[in-house]
């Protein structure tokens, strides 16, 4: 590919400070004219962990060393800069600049874009969908709208357990005064309770009612829907199995509408233990929110020992997690590097880089984007991203715009989407 060597330049107009670097976002070039640099981020994030002070700034044009400038030159800030094409045919830069004598810092800027510039090339990005689903989504519009109608007009806006949301999002209502509550106690008469998208059990929602809250029901169409068929289960007589995960809320406001005669299993072992009251009748349903597949262990041992149990129809499952993980591991299966983005102690990173490792990906967590380095791009030309739900909003971007600063970059947008439709009926047979 045409790059250019790493060159120093006199970057007349530039103050830089010394013990420090400037990383230029643009450069301009008397040949070529303004030179974007959107690896600046990287260029910085390399020298900050190298122990630099940087400050991004623009370096408004570069001269040939030892120009005349009519004896100023040895004043002059040193620019330190390679090139590359982008997809478009344009070209970018990759530079940084240092004080005028400023001998150690001129060696790490130079070093850092010598660094960068080895990893210049052609890549594909292949980026994972939104990280939240359509239920999420719907109840944070709902929360949104809740907290411009009735925010610091009197009734105080109280949302019952955390909402599934990006951080910013949920600082964003927290600033605009929702609160996080887990009790109905203490709210008065024309308060505001936002049921999010895991739902309730119906005792929660009964206390709201007698109590005279306003609720705003953003429960999951889908967490709803199995909520009435726990009810339905109750009623005709049977113990209702939840196959899923017990410490959730998702869990208790399905059970919490069965009756008082619901277990919730998790694994096929969990199934081969349970107590039921009579074995011919048994219901089962699968928790919304958890992946499909990692049901049916379960699903089979629980069938085993009660034949005659009755189970959901798939019409009505909950697909958004199976779709997100078969997208990642398909993506990790054609990637040399898969970029799972957020903060490395949540558990949504884990779950992700799990299925990327197991989808044969080598796996690096970024919380930031100046955390990437050099060397992790060495002999990489295909990149995964996976946005986690603990990533920064905009960092996808930040990542895309900042590869795009090493060479042609191409982005592809992947995203596995399972629909349930009707099936088409035969057509009638010709006549005569
Ligand atoms: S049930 Fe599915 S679609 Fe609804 S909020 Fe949970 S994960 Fe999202």
């Amino acid at each position: 590919m045409n790059r250019s060597a790493v060159r120093d330049f006199q970057a007349p107009g530039v103050s830089v400070q010394r013990g420090e670097v400037l990383v230029p976002v643009q450069v301009g070039d008397p040949a070529r004219g303004p030179l974007p640099c959107p690896a600046a981020p990287l260029i910085a994030g390399s020298l900050l962990r190298k122990g630099w002070r940087c400050t991004l700034g623009s370096v408004p044009r570069l001269d040939e060393p030892g120009s005349d400038l009519g004896g100023a030159a040895l004043d002059l800030a040193t620019l330190y800069l390679a090139t590359c094409p982008q997809r478009d045919g344009s070209t970018a830069a990759l530079a940084a600049a240092t004080a005028p004598g400023d001998r150690m810092a001129a060696a790490a800027a130079s070093s850092v874009i010598e660094e960068w510039a080895a990893v210049i090339g052609t890549r594909r990005l292949l980026i994972t969908a939104s990280p939240w689903c359509g239920g999420a989504g719907r109840a944070l519009d709902a929360a949104r709208s809740t907290v411009a109608d009735y925010g610091g007009r009197g009734p105080r806006v109280c949302i019952y357990g955390e909402l599934a949301a990006p951080p910013e999002a949920a600082a964003d209502l927290a600033a605009r005064g929702a609160v996080v509550i887990d009790s109905l106690a203490g709210l008065d008469r024309g308060d505001v309770v936002i049921f999010p998208a895991h739902g309730v059990p119906p005792a929660v929602r009964a206390t709201a009612i007698e109590r005279g809250l306003t609720v705003v029901d953003a429960t999951c169409p889908l967490v709803a829907q199995a909520q009435d068929q726990a009810s339905r289960i109750a009623e005709r007589g049977d113990d209702l199995v939840l196959i899923g995960r017990a410490a959730t809320r998702t869990a208790a406001a399905i059970t919490g509408h069965a009756g008082g005669r619901a277990s919730v299993v998790e694994t096929a072992a969990g199934a081969a233990t349970l107590q039921v009251t009579d074995a011919r009748r048994v219901s089962y349903l699968l928790q919304p929110g958890g992946q499909v597949e990692t049901a049916t262990a379960a699903v089979s041992s629980l069938r085993s020992r009660f034949p005659a149990a009755r189970g959901p129809h798939p019409d009505g499952f909950c697909y958004a997690p199976s779709d997100r993980a078969l997208g990642i591991r398909s993506m990790a299966a054609g990637t040399d590097l898969m970029l799972v983005l957020g903060d490395a102690d949540s558990a949504d990173v884990r779950h992700l880089s799990g299925l990327a490792r197991d989808g044969g990906a080598r796996v690096q967590v970024l919380g930031a984007v100046t955390e990437l380095a050099a060397a992790m791009l060495t002999g990489v030309s295909v990149i995964g991203v996976a946005e986690s739900t603990s990533a920064t909003a905009g960092l996808a971007s930040q990542v895309t715009a900042a590869l795009s600063g090493l060479g042609p970059l191409s982005v592809i947008h992947r995203q596995v989407s399972s629909q349930v439709t009707e099936a088409a009926a035969p057509a009638a047979p010709a006549a005569g």
